[in-house]
């Protein structure tokens, strides 16, 4: 048996929608100018192709849970994304045997600190203290895959019973299937990895006592305040 010096963490994990199981987080993954809108509204060049990049496993935050308003920002952002749980390892996975690997669906939400984001955008400098931070990854329940898969349905978000953001999983630039193929050619997926798919246009900013509510057709809703 192994003598660790302290106590490990706990994996962390995500609820299962319908079950008493829950899902063990590997890692999480995200990917960045996923629709034309929000490329867009960043000032992008939506002839760019999307981006990864990747937050802590520990991130994550279940729906109900309260979001202290991080440190060293004043431009703390929102933004919707459809998450990917990932139940099947692979690498150079093709597109046509993408869904294979899909163990279910959640709603998540990819907080960012927008002005160390845009800091570092500026300087060519890695994204990690705008996107990486404690508690960035709010998460809703996992919808599992045996009762479908998503590749089209509303998407939107509230912020204080008002619609700020809102399009359709089926204008996303990389499909579901596309991104896990295109991932796994950089990584090898695991079982357990989460895949943020990317937020549409109407992102901005939060302030404590906020509620925000994340909706994703056929999913359970991902409600967090900000304290
Ligand atoms: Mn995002």
């Amino acid at each position: 048996m192994i003598e660790y010096v302290f106590v490990p963490p706990p994996i962390p994990s995500v609820e299962i929608a319908g079950s008493d199981q829950r899902f063990p987080v590997h890692r999480i993954y995200c990917v960045g100018r996923n629709y034309a809108d929000h490329v867009r509204e960043m000032g992008s060049d939506v002839k760019e192709p999307p981006v990864f990049f990747t937050k802590p496993a520990d991130a994550i935050v279940a729906s109900g849970v309260a979001v202290p308003y991080p440190p060293r920002t004043e431009n703390f952002h929102y933004e919707v994304e459809l998450v990917i749980a990932v139940g099947g390892a692979g690498r150079n996975i093709p597109a046509a045997q993408a869904l294979d690997r899909v163990f279910g669906y959640a709603v998540g939400n990819d907080l960012t600190r927008r002005d160390l984001q845009g800091n570092a955008k500026k300087k060519g400098l890695p994204w990690d203290t705008g996107k990486a931070f404690d508690r960035s990854a709010p998460i809703g329940a996992i919808r599992p895959a045996s009762l479908g898969h998503v590749s089209q349905g509303a998407i939107w978000l509230k912020l204080n019973g008002e619609t700020q953001q809102q399009s359709d999983i089926k204008d996303m630039i990389w499909s579901v299937p596309e991104i896990i193929a295109e991932l796994s050619t950089l990584f090898e997926l695991r079982a357990g990895d989460l895949i943020y798919t990317g937020t549409p246009a109407g992102v901005g900013p939060l302030k404590p006592g906020d509620r925000i509510e994340c909706h994703i057709d056929g999913l359970q809703s991902l409600t967090n305040t900000i304290k």
